[in-house]
């Protein structure tokens, strides 16, 4: 690309952000797609969020992405907030409106586009998620968005599985969301097939060879699994989904999609199948 003075600058918003695979994804739809625009990390220093995000808007900045540990408080100094970002609770990309920056989460709609992407159908379905931390959480807020039937939640903690069921079911239905305990799952699923998804921190690089249920009885009631963990890009969890006759997918389509969404969000454009294909391609290349 050659950057002259027409070109619209994104950037990532976080501390750290030096591990980050954004600049990656994002540089390269801009080429692809002949857009302008350059992205580039920021680390923001804490207590200097409201000076970034001002900052940002008084630089004409297109539009940033906002990362760990910003997610929530970032949504403060906004002058809007898409309906789905508030009901999770986290904003990950801003997109520059009149006055200001409209926050939006891209990382549900990202992982919701990956199933799209892998043919996984979550309509009327029971889903079963393992973890009960913000992810999951987010999760439980995206099934009931896209017209799951149920979630059941099961988590170590049983209690915070329970609270994000009350939460989801204080709009979705008394039913919509059900808690366990991570043990229970023997006596609690009760259909033959399940779609799961692994949305705990248990497997991640470096303890690979750590899985959040042991039990291989598990694994013949999952159809299709998704771990949201995309390091190491092959979990044990997902050996296990395979080796008992399910698909298993990472989170790494999940992450590249969430930029595919903000790209386009601050571009107006859509980005082709192809497009995405070859992030994840660049992107599993890049961490190995
Ligand atoms: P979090 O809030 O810290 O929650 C962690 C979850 O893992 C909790 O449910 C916790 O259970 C469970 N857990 C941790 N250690 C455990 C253990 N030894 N045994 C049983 N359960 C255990 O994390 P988060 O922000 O929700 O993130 C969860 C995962 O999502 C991360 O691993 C990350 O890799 C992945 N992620 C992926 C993407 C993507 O784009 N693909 C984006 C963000 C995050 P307790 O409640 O009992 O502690």
């Amino acid at each position: 690309m050659i950057y002259d003075g027409h070109t619209r600058t994104c950037g990532l918003i976080g501390n750290p952000v030096e591990h980050t695979m954004s600049p990656l994804i994002q540089n390269f739809m801009a080429q692809e797609t002949g857009k302008n625009m350059v992205y580039v990390p920021f680390h923001v220093q804490q207590g200097s969020l409201e000076a970034a995000v001002k900052g940002a808007y008084a630089l004409n900045l297109l539009g940033c992405n906002v990362t760990v540990p910003y997610k929530s408080d970032v949504m403060e100094y906004l002058v809007d907030t898409d309906p789905l970002a508030k009901r999770i609770g986290a904003v990950n990309t801003l997109v520059r409106v009149e006055g200001g920056y409209k926050g939006y989460n891209t990382d549900m709609p990202g992982l919701y586009r990956a199933m799209q992407h892998d043919g996984v159908d979550i309509a009327g379905k029971t889903v079963v998620i393992l973890g009960a931390g913000g992810v999951a959480r987010a999760v439980a807020v995206l099934l009931n968005d896209k017209g799951a039937k149920g979630v059941i939640l099961f988590n170590r903690t049983v209690s915070k599985a329970q609270q994000i069921a009350d939460e989801v079911n204080g709009y979705a239905g008394a039913d919509f969301a059900k808690a366990y305990a991570m043990e229970d799952y023997a006596k609690v699923l009760t259909e033959d097939k399940y779609i799961v998804i692994q949305a705990t921190s248990v497997g991640m690089h470096p303890k690979v060879d750590e899985v959040v249920i042991e039990d291989e009885a598990f694994y013949d009631k999952v159809e299709v699994g998704y771990d949201l963990i995309f390091n190491p890009p092959c979990t044990r969890f997902m050996q296990l989904v395979k080796e008992h006759g399910g698909r298993a997918y990472n989170g790494a389509k999940m992450l590249v999609y969430q930029g595919v969404i903000a790209f386009e969000l601050w571009n107006d454009v859509n980005i082709s199948r192809e497009i995405a294909e070859e992030c994840i391609r660049q992107m599993e290349e890049a961490m190995k």
